[in-house]
């Protein structure tokens, strides 16, 4: 390993907050953690991008614990993101996306559920809803509050969920095949599965491209096109039922910046007409995907990317 190269500290935006620093340990990627193709890919905007399957992989990333103190440190930041109207009229359109393809909804599970704000809304709905947060000062604030949060991974029980979700999550994790895993463990045999996560191949990554706040050094350790996450959930043995693309927003600036508001307010209302078009060709900036669990484990044999994973 060559010695460290720290970015020095830059400021960067990071999901939903700013001013969390990531330090960045040089670990060389050599396979695509999605598809597992090693060819050499061209480089990207700090990423690679996999000619075989579309997405985009970190170029370098941090070690374990970098990770985990970076987590805690945005941790901080949603507590105090101001965003919940704006997040509270999304989870009215996710429930209702849900209810399109099942109707058993009695055990629910947010994974990842960050400041807990859709299992707030699901509690307030009447669903019996759990939640589950790899950060630890998220599951104490949480727990604080009286919401019914899993400490760790082990104590969800297995096979026990008729819903997971998942929002935002999946861009964050080094290994999608190894989480993917993890949460499909938690699901009822043809439970459902809902993820979101930035569309690396909406509108504004193809107009922007680097200049996206979603590439770089923001944690976002691979991007994925519709594609490329459908193709994943697939061999992971679940059956993709929707992959739909929405929002453009065009985030140049933190999130909760009043520029950043006004700037994305005027790029709604200008792309409004085109809305239509644009998602219909899976151009959105965000990407939701609803997919049905298998009881098989995997529906492909193959190379096991936990085993060859190099930053595993
Ligand atoms: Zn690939």
């Amino acid at each position: 390993m060559r010695a460290h190269k720290m970015n020095g500290g830059k400021v960067i935006p990071a999901c939903r907050q700013a001013g969390v620093r990531v330090l960045y340990r040089p670990h060389e990627i050599y396979m695509c953690p999605v598809c597992l193709s090693s060819q050499l890919n061209p480089r990207h905007h700090g990423y690679y991008r996999c000619t075989r399957c579309g997405s985009y992989y970190a170029v370098t990333l941090p070690d374990a614990k970098i990770r985990q103190k970076e987590t805690e440190e945005s941790a901080k930041s949603v507590i105090t993101s101001q965003r919940q109207e704006l997040i509270a009229r999304d989870y009215t359109d996710r429930l209702a996306a849900i209810t399109k393809w099942t109707t058993k909804l009695r055990h629910m599970l947010d994974f990842g559920c960050g400041s807990g704000l859709f299992l707030k809304f699901l509690i307030k709905k009447g669903y019996d809803a759990r939640g589950y947060d790899k950060s630890t000062t998220l599951t104490k604030y949480l727990q604080l509050r009286k919401l019914p949060m899993y400490a760790d991974l082990s104590a969800i029980p297995a096979r026990y969920f008729d819903v997971v979700t998942t929002f935002d999550v999946i861009e964050h994790t080094i290994d999608p095949h190894a989480f993917i895993r993890d949460v499909k463990s938690k699901l009822k045999k043809n439970g459902i599965l809902m993820i979101t996560t930035p569309n690396a191949q909406g509108v504004t990554a193809r107009i922007l491209g680097g200049r996206w706040w979603v590439f770089g050094p923001t944690a976002h350790f691979v991007l994925f096109t519709p594609e490329s996450l459908k193709q994943l959930l697939i061999h992971e043995g679940c059956k993709v039922l929707e992959v739909t693309t929405d929002t453009i927003t065009p985030w140049f600036f933190p999130t909760d910046a009043p520029v950043q508001r006004a700037l994305n307010k005027i790029v709604y209302l200008a792309t409004k007409p085109f809305h239509a078009v644009l998602f219909r060709y899976s151009l959105g900036d965000n990407m939701q995907v609803i997919a049905e669990s298998y009881d098989v484990a995997h529906l492909k044999t193959g190379v096991n990317c936990r085993v060859l994973n190099p930053f595993g």
